[in-house]
């Protein structure tokens, strides 16, 4: 079993109570012990957000913030909210939408601006930006790795971590090296939905078996999430609110404490400046 003073943080999950599980979701996590979540905005148009400004992603970033203040009223830590562009969008603006890849990149770097403001004011963790996990052609690939190069030169600015959708990867330096080049060191850099091993970003992993144990034997930082959804067309896309608990169980109780802390202590400090453990307050529930 967990015990009550050791924080247990999902990286990356989404949050929809407009029309899913919401924050019944939170309550299966804290339940099974897990105490401090990283909340990612869902993509735009999932909300029936058709962006094409800037500012028309803000009600989505205003409205994850309100869930993140009750999803901490549920948690024995807290919940922080990462703010973003979702790069899938650039197909939805080019192939759905007409808009040519410079302008979709227009588009997705003024949403990207606009996030920046949030985290600027306090209001949001840090920055959610990548390119497609799928094939596109060139002049695609290109504005979307300019697309996450807007986003890291903010990171810089604002000394916040970016977390990348990318595709799937073991070697991404090259990526950290365009981070470096403006300022943003390596280990602001986090790739989501990440194997158990990877060169450049610190990998934020899936919560498999085999991707943990490849992870926790490997010894250097790593986060764990689940990318939950909270969508009820995909029920079965992703893992549940109640895995990273319960995947903290089981390295536990075969041994690997300093995973453990590794993932939910020291690598949350290292990347995004936030203490698990000073957060965690006895709560009286
Ligand atoms: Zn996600």
């Amino acid at each position: 079993m967990i015990d009550d003073d050791r924080p247990v943080l999902d990286n990356h999950l989404h949050l929809d109570p407009d029309n899913h599980r919401g924050i019944d979701a939170v309550r299966d996590f804290a339940h099974m012990g897990g105490t401090h979540l990283l909340v990612i905005n869902k993509p735009s148009w999932h909300l029936g957000v058709e962006a094409a400004s800037g500012d028309d992603f803000r009600p989505v970033f205003d409205r994850t913030i309100e869930i993140v203040a009750d999803a901490s009223a549920e948690l024995d830590g807290r919940a922080w909210p990462v703010l973003g562009v979702h790069p899938g969008l650039i197909s939805r603006l080019v192939d759905k939408r007409g808009y040519t890849p410079e302008a979709a990149r227009d588009i997705m770097q003024a949403g990207i601006d606009v996030a920046a403001e949030y985290v600027d004011r306090g209001d949001a963790l840090a920055l959610k930006s990548g390119r497609p996990h799928y094939d596109v052609d060139d002049a695609v690939w290109e504005a979307s790795n300019a697309v996450m190069r807007r986003a890291f030169e903010h990171g810089a600015d604002l000394d916040c971590a970016v977390q990348l959708h990318a595709e799937a990867s073991e070697e991404m330096t090259e990526v950290t090296d365009w981070a470096a080049a403006v300022g943003l060191p390596a280990h602001r850099v986090v790739k989501h939905y990440a194997g158990g091993r990877l060169a450049g970003p610190i990998p934020s992993v899936m919560c498999e078996k085999d991707r943990l144990e490849r992870a926790a034997d490997r010894g250097e930082p790593f986060l764990m999430e689940t990318d939950y959804i909270d969508d009820p067309d995909r029920p079965g896309a992703v893992l549940g609110p109640k895995t990273v608990p319960r995947r903290v169980s089981w390295l536990l109780e075969n041994g690997h404490e300093e995973a453990v802390r590794n993932a939910h202590v020291e690598t949350p400090a290292l990347v995004y400046d936030i203490d698990t453990e000073a957060t965690l307050t006895a709560n009286d529930r």
